[in-house]
Parts: structure tokens; sequence; C-alpha cells
């Protein structure tokens, strides 16, 4: 729609966050669009005006032209009369009711090779049971059938799913053919710890087209080796270090995202692993790094983990992803800002954690709670699912929570940031970075800054 088409009155978009920066200027955010930019003086008080006020009615004017269409095309600027509340609803709508998408998070096994400190789970369940393969597959089949499928993505989740490799194997040989022949689009990741995905196992993932890997590194040598250790308490960083270069050194596409895990404790030494994953990774983009302070995630050990949450923890996670970005790792957290981008997929209708024993769950948290066995896997690939536990996950959102309807970040998070928080805490899941906004607006709009500074230095 040209300009000249659109009505003559304006309104500053509901979903829009204005922040005043520390370093002086603006930062101004849109949820919606998922959009963050940074104003310099002196156009940020032009902003600020045509911006700050929610309720204003507001007319193009000659003078200010320019910035005026610049933000109407970027959604910080609405017509008057547009329905933003029915925009967001019919976001979180258009997710839920999709049926060409199915995503699957697939435990080849519960067994693990390590015993991190901070672990929630229990190891109960061994390798997945081959009539449990089986239901897999044929549900892929039965879904395809009853509404053909556009995409299918594959998470492999453990325990330690590599500790299972022939699982992996097996099914992602029928994933992919299947998906092939039936043209549909495939796409596969794995969390792993790391410690046996040696590059001979890397090459035969990537032939398998897992693409996206996630590889936990909880600090420097010593720090990560006294939190993350083999069962039985062998040092794992230098193998995992290891295997990551093996990965490094292959030409394929792929993406790895080192995660990090801090704690009270450990903290302080994360900008040393930074340092060091800088002179192996830096400029490489295939490799980008997040952080996230340890919660009370529900295992035996939460209260001796140093667990923290709150404006502290958000505030040290913003500055480790800084110190990242200095480092040239880049990182991937601005994604959360983005629709959908905070909607866990335990809200979505058409996402299933498979477990080797058939179990159907929605959370990979709640493992042990009799609410997350939504339905029981069986050969013929029938969930066999629970409506009245699958509702426990899938509505206990946006659209029964007069709080999230209005809600500025309401396209992100749509109430469904952690269905598990509503269900144990009886309260809005609100995430961190939707808390601090301010400060990780700002943190974003400086990293993107600086990486634009440095890409245009090294011409
Ligand atoms: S429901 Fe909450 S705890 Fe469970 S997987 Fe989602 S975000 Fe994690
Ligand atoms: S849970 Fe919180 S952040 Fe999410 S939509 Fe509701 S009020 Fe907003």
């Amino acid at each position: 729609m040209s300009h000249a088409d659109r009505g003559d009155a304006y309104k500053p978009s509901r979903f829009n966050v204005v922040t005043r920066a520390e370093a002086g200027g603006l930062v101004i955010y849109n949820s919606m669009r998922g959009s963050i930019f940074r104003i310099t003086p002196p156009t940020d008080d032009r902003v600020h005006d045509l911006l700050h006020n929610r309720n204003a009615v507001l007319r193009r004017d000659e003078d200010q032209g320019e910035l005026f269409d610049a933000l109407l095309d970027r959604g910080f600027l609405v017509d008057a009369d547009h329905d933003e509340l029915a925009a967001a609803e019919e976001v979180s709508a258009r997710r839920k009711n999709r049926t060409d998408v199915l995503d699957l998070i697939i435990m080849p096994t519960e067994a693990c090779n390590f015993r991190c400190h901070y672990c929630y789970e229990d190891f109960a369940l061994g390798r997945m049971l081959t009539s449990v393969r089986e239901g897999v597959r044929n549900l892929v089949r039965e879904r395809h059938a009853a509404t053909p499928l556009r995409r299918l993505t594959v998470s492999w989740f453990g325990g330690e799913p590599l500790v299972a490799f022939e699982v992996i194997e097996e099914l992602s040989a029928f994933f992919l053919s299947f998906c092939e022949e039936n043209g549909v689009e495939y796409s596969a990741a794995v969390t792993t710890n790391g410690y046996l995905l040696t590059e001979d196992v890397a090459r035969r993932c990537l032939d398998l087209g897992i693409t996206r890997y996630q590889i936990t590194l909880d600090g420097p040598r010593d720090a990560h080796d006294a939190s993350r250790y083999l069962i039985g308490g062998g040092r794992t960083y230098d193998t995992i270090l290891a295997n990551l270069d093996g990965m490094a050194a292959l030409s394929d596409d792929f993406h790895v995202t080192l995660r990090t895990n801090f704690t009270s404790e450990n903290d302080a030494r994360v900008p040393e692993l930074i340092d060091e994953l800088a002179r192996h990774f830096s400029g490489d983009a295939r490799f980008d790094a997040i952080y996230r302070p340890v919660g009370e995630w529900g295992g035996p050990q939460d209260a001796e983990t140093g667990a923290h949450s709150g404006k502290e923890a958000e505030l040290r996670k913003l500055e480790l992803c800084s110190h990242a970005a200095d480092h040239g790792l880049s990182h991937g957290d601005d994604r959360m800002l983005r629709p959908h981008g905070s909607v866990c997929y335990a809200a979505s209708p058409w996402s299933f954690v498979i477990r080797p024993n058939g179990v159907v769950n929605k959370c990979t948290v709640a493992l042990r709670d009799e609410r997350n066995a939504v339905g029981l896997l069986r050969e013929d690939g029938d969930l066999g699912l629970n409506a009245e536990r699958m509702g426990l996950w899938v509505d206990t959102d946006d659209t029964s929570d007069s709080g999230c309807q209005t809600c500025f970040f309401r396209p992100a998070c749509q109430g469904a940031a952690c269905p598990l928080v509503r269900l144990e805490e009886e309260r809005r899941p609100c995430p961190p970075h939707k808390v601090w906004i301010g400060p990780t607006i700002e943190t974003y709009a400086a990293m993107a800054r600086r990486t634009a500074r440095s890409k245009a230095a090294a011409g």
C-alpha cells in the first residue's frame, strides 16, 4: 500500500518499546515486526515525540514526511483505525491452527554418558523400543496422509542422543527418503553434549540432514570439567573442543550454538571461555554463542547449583552476550524478540516429545509430571492423545489471559513462553527478556552497531 493510499490519521503501535539509551539516543523496538533500531541525535527527539504517547492521533507532516514514512513502513506507526489486538490474536491463531507442520522432539535414549551437576533427568529409559520407532514412522505417514505436510522438523534430544546413534541413523534415513518422495521440507537438529561428536560422527550427522547443533560448555576447562563430567567423573572439555575444531574444519553448511549455563558460582569465569572460543571460532558465522542462567529445573541438585534468576541474572546474560559479540562470536538471542520467537514448543498443538517407551510429552523439563504425559504412541502411529492434558499446554495462553491480550510483547510470546510456569505457579510466564526489555534492546542495538562497524572496517 502506498502512503497516498493510507488513511490520514495514524497512531503509535501498541507493540512499540521506546527507551533512552545510556550511551545517548533512543532505541526503539516493535514486537509485531521483531525489529530494533537505534536512533541517534538529533532525530531521536523527533522520534520520541512521535512515538511516546500511545493514545496520540498523528497526521503526516510534510516537514518530517520521510521520517514519518520510515516509521510507518517499519510498523512503529499504524493506521489509526487498525485493530492491533485482533492482529495479535490472528498471529497466535495462525500458529495454533497450522496443520501443515509437524515438530518432533525425539529422545532416542534417556541414557547419558555425562552426569552434569545441575541435570534434571533421571536416565530411567534406555534405547527407543523398536515398536516406538515404527510408531514414529507411521505417525509421519499418517499425518501426511490426513493433511499434507509442508514441513517436518526433528530435534534429537536425550539423555545424550548420540549414545543411541543407530536409532538416529535408522529414523533419519526414513525421514529423508519420506520427505524427498513427498515434497516435504525436512530439517533436523541435535542437542548434544558434544563428547561423541567426532569428525566421523559429525560427517554422518550432516549426511543425515542434521544441520543445527546445540552444544554446552560451562566455562574454561577446569570450570566446565567441574560441572559437566562423565559418569564416574572423567573430564570432557578437551574432547568437546577437539570435536568442535573438527566440525569447523568441514566445509559444510551447518549451525552450532555454543551454550553456556551460568550460575552465581561460575559466571565470573565465563569471559575466559569466550576468549578461548573466540580464538577457535571467531569469524566463522556457523558458530554462535548463547548464555542461560541455570534456573531451578527440577533436578535433585537444584538447591546446590547456585541457580539464579531475576534482574541480576538477566543483566549478566546481556553482558556475556555483548562480550561474545565483541570477540566475533555472534549470538542468536534476538530471535526471541521476533513474532513467535518466545513461544515454547510445548504450546503448539503440532509439536510432540516422543520418549523411548512411546510416552508422548509436551515439555522437555517436567518429565516426571503426569500432566505432561499427553499420549502414548502406538505402533500404527496413533498418538493416543488425551485432549484434556493437551489443553493444559496449548490453551493456557493469551486466549485465556486478559493481561497477555494487552501486553506489548504479545506477538513474540503469545502468553506461551512457558506453559509449565502457568501449570506449576498459576502465573503469567513473562520471559526475563520481556521484563527487562529496556536493557535487552539497548544491548542488542549496540551489538548490531558494533558488528556493522567491524564488517565495514573489514571491507
Ligand atoms: S514448558 Fe517451560 S519448562 Fe517446559 S519446555 Fe517449555 S519453556 Fe521449558
Ligand atoms: S506471558 Fe507475559 S510477556 Fe507473555 S504475552 Fe503474557 S504478559 Fe506478555
